[in-house]
């Protein structure tokens, strides 16, 4: 048995075909499903969460697949800021948010504890790193090596979030700092997915001036061509709002053969109520999306649901704009588009765990 174990560990083709039979067998089994959700986060800002077992009741029958992860920041509860009410959001307090490593762990210990059955429906992501840190592509890589056959990718992390950069203690995130670029080319050698928090632009931008990051963000995106990178939220934050020119400036990204390896994700409510606030907002996003088919994936930004219907609150949210889609893009971006990109991540991580074996002295658990 052993012997058998350490054959699958070290033969990248044996594992491939393991892992294409997994996926046919599951393709098989859940043909009725009505999306893949790429953006989920089962634990909230003080590392509380939805059981894992919990979350496979919620996705039931309706939903097919999910990127899972945590969220890297811990909001302190600090007795001299805020006495005995302890904050559960970054809103909450004034103190601030540090990175919380451990959650990665947490995540892994969750998933491994699922039949293989459940884990081929969950994508767990690697998010507890600060990515101001020269050593943050090392944390991911340990990670990696002492979870093997768990993660397909990295993020969501953050660089730009309103009022959540300014509040991580130590130094502030930036799109121009070379922990990032050491991050974005691990994630390239391995193969990992990336997803990627940047707010376009300052809160409460002045009318008419241009996107504070979209440039710089350009810049890293082009930087790492090899990098499979998905732009959480096109973008837009909780009062960084798409403004007049927002879909312009995505389809520069989009028709540009540069960003070929960049990908959307329309996820978190408060986008959901941008596409859906007008006629016109729903008609405009519909229309880029049609031109673009490929390069956007539905997520709901879900935070540790609690139910179903909290759930589905962000895909019944997003109704106006499934209705205003054609069947084949509909289906592209709300199952498609995650099958092709996780499914290739997954396939690649995998190849690479089988030639990079664990830190010698840890328990390597069978793929
Ligand atoms: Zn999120």
């Amino acid at each position: 048995m052993k012997q058998k174990r350490s054959t699958f560990r070290h033969s990248p083709s044996l594992i491939g075909v393991q892992f294409f039979c997994l996926l046919s067998a599951l393709s098989a089994q859940q043909p009725q499903f009505e999306f893949n959700d790429s953006h989920l986060h089962l634990t909230n800002y003080i590392q509380e969460g939805t059981d894992i077992h919990k979350f496979l009741e919620i996705m039931g029958t309706t939903t097919g697949r999910v990127a899972i992860f945590g969220i890297p920041l811990q909001q302190q509860w600090s007795f001299r800021v805020d006495a005995e009410r302890g904050p559960t959001y970054y809103l909450n307090s004034d103190a601030p948010l540090y990175y919380y490593s451990f959650t990665d762990a947490w995540i892994a210990t969750a998933y491994k504890a699922l039949s293989p059955q459940q884990q081929s429906r969950l994508d767990p992501m690697i998010t507890g790193f600060n990515p101001t840190d020269m050593y943050a592509a090392d944390h991911i890589r340990r990670v990696l090596r002492t979870f093997p056959g768990v993660f397909t990718g990295i993020g969501e992390f953050t660089i730009h979030k309103e009022f959540v950069s300014a509040k991580v203690a130590g130094s502030v995130a930036s799109l121009q700092d070379p922990a990032l670029d050491r991050i974005l080319d691990f994630a390239a050698e391995v193969g990992l997915v990336v997803i990627i928090h940047n707010d376009i632009d300052v809160p409460f931008a002045k009318e008419g001036s241009p996107p504070a990051y979209l440039n710089p963000m350009k810049v890293v995106l082009k930087r790492h061509s090899n990098a499979t990178i998905i732009w959480a939220h096109t973008g837009v934050g909780r009062v960084v709002r798409p403004i007049k020119d927002h879909a312009a400036h995505l389809e520069e990204i989009l028709r540009d053969p540069d960003f070929n390896h960049v990908c959307f994700d329309i996820s978190w409510d408060e986008v959901a109520k941008y596409v859906a606030a007008s006629p016109e907002a729903t008609r405009i996003t519909a229309g880029l999306i049609e031109r673009y088919p490929d390069r956007f994936l539905f997520g709901t930004d879900a935070v540790a649901p609690t139910s179903q219907s909290d759930y589905l609150k962000v895909f019944n949210q997003y109704r106006p704009l499934w209705n205003s889609l054609s069947a084949a893009t509909r289906d592209k971006v709300l199952k498609q588009n995650y099958e092709r990109i996780f499914n290739d991540a997954r396939h690649k991580v995998r190849t690479w765990e089988s030639t990079h074996r664990p830190p010698q002295g840890t328990h390597t658990p069978p793929l």
